[in-house]
């Protein structure tokens, strides 16, 4: 039954004079919910710590649920004994989402976890809200207030007005060193550009008819310029039983400013669509009916990232150096798309496995901010292998548990042994 109409008065409103600012304040700010930031704010939280979790854009997940990644790497080292090298959040996510029937687990050289991302988008959700965790979504970094070394406050732009954030600590997830640099400490960039991708889920894809990852690479490379493809490899993720797959097959530029950066967004899904239309007629068996069902939000890889006291190099990722202050380890390879038609790939034997130390996680100059994800300091080859998930979110657990024992003292100081002890499970004891 319609209900009857009721008095409802409306009021007219002026903005009152300039300067309005929401205030929060919580022990821990977190800036980025990807899967680095959620990791930290859920796990700081957890350590008892009041956490207001901040990401500019409106929902949570940052690249693992919006740009469509859709496969959880380097949470496993390599065959054949496939060793679980993070815990943390995988361990109830990969439960829970194996129950329901919406992770599915890869195994060749090493192990890997497709998801889906509608699914876990909303995992995320549910875990953040019923942790306490106060999310501030679609707030994007303004300002910092900053004394010597540390970070007093961070205020963001909302399209609700400004938002101050006071903590004793900062993570900075934010994939771009966006708190970083907004606090004018020194960050790094490369060279020449480190191309991002736009994702794409198509359905309507049939399973039983894929090309081999090598013919579909030969085709790509032979017909790159007859469909106007700018890379000339590509992934493919199927994900078995629901006749859908993530395709990998673009380059777009992931540039730092605004302009650029939209002008970006919609030349990759331009290429998007080209991967699609050269999909459908060179593989028409498999993918024949193909339609894209969700293009991401663009993908970037690495974009600009802090800079620490010890930048990772590329020769200790290949030795494998174990550090006295390693937070997180993985056995992902150099994986580094510094061209447009293709990326370096460099695996790693059954036994490898690579170290973070947190000296690259603080950046120089300051006292409590903690980077965590894919804006971590090392050269561009040694970022490319421990941007994947799985290390990312080792990270963001570390960031965690060194705000928590640094309180109101330098993140650069907490005790080793105690930090070694908390981490352990994403470490080993080796
Ligand atoms: C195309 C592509 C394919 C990939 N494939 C894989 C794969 O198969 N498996 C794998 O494990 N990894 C893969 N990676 C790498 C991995 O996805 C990322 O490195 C990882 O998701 C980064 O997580 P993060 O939490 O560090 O950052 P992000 O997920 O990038 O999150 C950062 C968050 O910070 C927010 N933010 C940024 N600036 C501001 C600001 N100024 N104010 C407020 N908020 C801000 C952003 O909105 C975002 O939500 C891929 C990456 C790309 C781009």
């Amino acid at each position: 039954m319609p209900h009857p109409l009721t008095p409802l008065r409306v009021d007219t409103v002026v903005k009152p004079g300039s300067g309005a600012v929401e205030r929060v304040d919580a022990d821990i700010c977190v800036v980025g919910a990807g899967i680095a930031g959620i990791q930290a704010a859920l796990e700081a939280r957890r350590l008892g710590r009041r956490v207001v979790l901040v990401d500019a854009l409106p929902v949570l997940g940052g690249q693992c649920v919006n740009s469509l990644i859709g496969l959880f790497c380097g949470v496993y080292g390599n065959g054949p004994e496939y060793r679980q090298l993070t815990h943390g959040i995988f361990d109830a996510m990969f439960a829970d989402l194996g129950a329901s029937g919406d992770i599915h687990v890869n195994v060749s050289r090493t192990k890997t976890v497709s998801y889906d991302e509608v699914v876990l988008g909303r995992w995320i959700e549910q875990r953040v809200h019923e942790s306490g965790v106060q999310p501030v979504l679609g707030a994007s970094l303004f300002q910092v207030r900053r004394e010597a070394g540390r970070i007093l406050s961070a205020t963001f732009a909302t399209r609700h007005g400004l938002v101050e954030v006071t903590a004793a600590g900062f993570v900075d997830a934010s994939g771009d060193a966006a708190l970083t640099w907004e606090a004018g400490l020194a960050c790094r960039v490369p060279e020449r550009t480190v191309w991002g991708s736009q994702q794409i889920r198509i359905e309507g894809i049939d399973e039983t008819a894929m090309p081999d990852a090598a013919d579909l690479v030969e085709r790509v490379d032979a017909k790159a310029d007859e469909y106007g493809l700018v890379r000339r490899d590509g992934l493919a993720f199927v994900y078995p039983g629901r006749h859908t797959a993530v395709m990998n097959m673009t380059h777009v530029e992931a540039p730092l400013s605004a302009v650029a950066a939209s002008r970006a967004q919609l030349e990759g899904r331009d290429q998007a669509d080209r991967v699609v239309r050269f999909l459908r007629r060179e593989f028409p068996a498999a993918f024949g009916d193909a339609r894209v069902r969700a293009y991401g939000f663009p993908g970037r890889r690495q974009t600009r990232w802090i800079a620490s006291e010890h930048m990772l190099t590329v020769d200790e990722v290949r030795s494998g150096r174990r550090f006295e202050d390693a937070v997180a380890r993985t056995a992902w390879p150099i994986e580094l798309h510094d061209r447009p038609e293709g990326y370096v790939w460099e695996t790693f034997g059954p036994e490898h496995v690579h170290y973070v130390p947190l000296r690259s996680m603080i950046p120089r100059g300051s006292d409590n901010v903690v980077a965590a994800g894919r804006c971590v300091d090392g050269d561009a080859a040694a970022l490319s292998s421990v941007r994947v998930m799985g290390a990312c979110a080792a990270m963001g657990f570390a960031a965690a548990h060194v705000l928590d024992m640094a309180g109101d003292s330098r993140a650069a100081d907490v005790d080793p042994a105690e930090l070694a002890d908390r981490v352990r499970e994403n470490v080993g004891d080796e």
